[in-house]
């Protein structure tokens, strides 16, 4: 049994009293123990503010940059034993497991780059300036400035690698210092990525602290200068965004939470074009990767209603094709839910979603006698507008085909029944009803994607979260956003108008020197 452990003020720390169990959920046996009981919580902050803070704000974009690839190629270097422990803890597949340290890795690398463009600089100056007297002598300009408080991060189970690493390279990259809460399910993985950044030395003194279990009272220390990124369900994320404490300082919050993220086939795409295989493989990806376990996973599928049947055929043989059972056997594609809890509440779920339909494969009995697995399971509406299925999300190897009837604006208007989703993905060839819907989804969606015979062939799918595109959405999912190039570093910066004499604001602050904002 492996003792957790945090990383605060500069050493270990050992948790006492009441610990959280974390098990492998192929063999429901214990693998480790976690708790922080003991942190000073009100000291690890101050900690970060005031040695953290400093030592990332005297390095430019391009040496905090440095620190990501070094973080990067240390992750990398322990990719075996890395994926070996996403498999124990989070029976993960190999791929699975890959996915989750290769996004990590990958997004590190891609925050690297990019800080080589922004220089030598430490700010960042945002659009170009504007001409505000009556002569240009009184000039005005915006910049971006780091924020001189903590990051703290409060990351979901499903992603222990990825989540904490595309959380850390904006703030880093920006300048300031965090504090990383994983998941306590598959803490292990997070833990085990925490050792290896602490042997090797990547970061200054200060700019990382890591707590295994609860976060404790922190909260009730934050202030104005810090921000609060939170990732995981809509109910701890409303929770977090009231604390009382975090309203009395108007502390910036991130919330990414939950989505019921739709995939929509359009009327005109018929059975034999590259779309619909687009369509049927994404889905049936969507379903399986991770056990579903992904906040951009595809929850409702939308099908012209006199397609239903064969869309189902279609789809049933697809998912079919994925083998589920133990992730350390090579053959398997889908290991088991990550967690007891995960595994309780998706059968649960799962049972109230075939009350408004049928069952048309898998379902909520258990297929195996130990670990916690369920087959890949789909199910068919009787009726689109069923509440029930745009207000449930069940966070595994679960989706429903809803039926519609009508044009791409009906479409378009059924889809935002989730009210506020990560990822819409639609698959059609006909411009103009793509447009149509396109314009439809997108005040509701942090993204929209397109698939159709043109890029069948290149296409990355949607549930997968790029460094370089945003990725959030609003209303249940959270109202955030992260990532998007250098739009991820702003949350950590404080956006401040300059006004004065064109030539002094040119000289230290102008575009001419420096790189503009996105
Ligand atoms: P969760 O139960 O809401 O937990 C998320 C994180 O919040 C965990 O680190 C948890 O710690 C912590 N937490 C819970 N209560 C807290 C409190 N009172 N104060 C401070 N921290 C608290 O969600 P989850 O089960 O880990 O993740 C699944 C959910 O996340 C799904 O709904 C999924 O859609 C969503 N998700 C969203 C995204 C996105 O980018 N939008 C990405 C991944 C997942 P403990 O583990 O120690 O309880």
């Amino acid at each position: 049994m492996i003792t957790l452990t945090s990383y605060v003020l500069g050493r270990w720390h050992e948790g006492r009293g009441t610990a959280a169990t974390l098990h492998n959920p192929t063999t429901e046996a214990e693998v480790a123990r976690a708790s922080s009981a003991g942190i000073d919580f009100q000291a690890v902050l101050a900690y970060a503010r005031d040695t953290g803070g400093p030592n990332l704000r005297k390095l430019s974009f391009a040496e905090r940059g440095k620190l990501l690839a070094l973080m990067s190629a240390a992750i990398h270097e322990k990719r075996d034993e890395l994926i070996q422990v996403g498999l124990e803890n989070g029976g993960n597949t190999r791929g699975d497991a890959k996915f989750d340290i290769d996004g990590a890795t990958g997004t590190l690398m891609a925050y690297a780059q990019l800080s080589e463009k922004l220089g030598a600089r430490s700010f960042l100056v945002d659009g170009d300036g504007v001409q505000l007297g009556r002569t240009a002598r009184f000039w005005g300009q915006h910049v971006y400035v780091p924020r001189t408080g903590v990051a703290v991060h409060v990351n979901a189970f499903n992603f222990p690698a990825w989540g904490m690493m595309e959380k850390m390279a904006c703030a880093i990259l920006a300048g300031m210092p965090v504090v990383e809460k994983p998941g306590t399910p598959t803490a292990l993985s997070a833990w085990r990525i925490a050792q290896i950044l602490v042997e090797k030395g990547c970061l200054p003194e200060g700019a990382y602290q890591f707590v295994c279990g609860s976060l404790g009272d922190a909260l009730d220390h934050m202030g104005p200068q810090d921000v609060l990124a939170f990732t995981g369900s809509s109910a701890t994320g409303a929770k977090l965004r009231g604390h009382a404490n975090l309203v009395r300082h108007n502390v910036r919050v991130n919330i990414e939470a939950d989505s019921l993220n739709a995939a929509v086939l359009a009327p005109d795409v018929d059975a034999s074009s590259d779309a619909y295989g687009l369509f049927l493989s994404n889905v049936a990806l969507d379903m399986t990767q991770k056990t579903g376990q992904k906040c951009t996973a595809v929850r409702r599928i939308f099908v012209p209603k006199e397609r239903v049947k064969d869309v189902t055929t279609d789809l049933v043989a697809q998912i079919s094709r994925t083998k589920v059972g133990d992730p350390s056997d090579k053959d398997v594609r889908m290991g088991p839910l990550s967690s007891r809890e995960q595994f309780d509440d998706v059968r649960a779920g799962i049972e109230r979603l075939a009350k408004g339909g049928e069952i048309a494969c898998g379902g909520s009995k258990p297929i195996a006698a130990k670990g916690y697995f369920l087959a890949p399971t789909l199910i068919v509406a009787r009726d689109g507008r069923d509440a029930t299925y745009h207000r449930e999300e069940v966070f595994g190897p679960c989706a429903v085909i809803l039926p519609y009837a009508g044009d791409a604006a009906t479409a378009a208007e059924l889809v935002n029944l989730g009210g506020g989703g990560l990822v819409c993905s639609v698959y059609s060839n006909d411009q103009s009803w793509t447009e149509q819907f396109v314009l439809g989804v997108a005040p509701w969606h942090g993204r929209v994607w397109i698939g159709s015979d043109k890029m069948a062939e290149q296409a990355l799918p949607p549930g997968m979260v790029l460094p370089f595109m945003v990725h959030g959405g609003p209303g249940r999912a959270g109202g955030g956003e992260e990532l998007g190039a250098e739009r991820g570093l702003h949350f950590y910066m404080q956006r401040t108008a300059l006004q004065g004499f064109k030539g002094s604001i040119e000289a230290s602050f102008g575009n001419a020197t420096a790189v503009t904002a996105g």
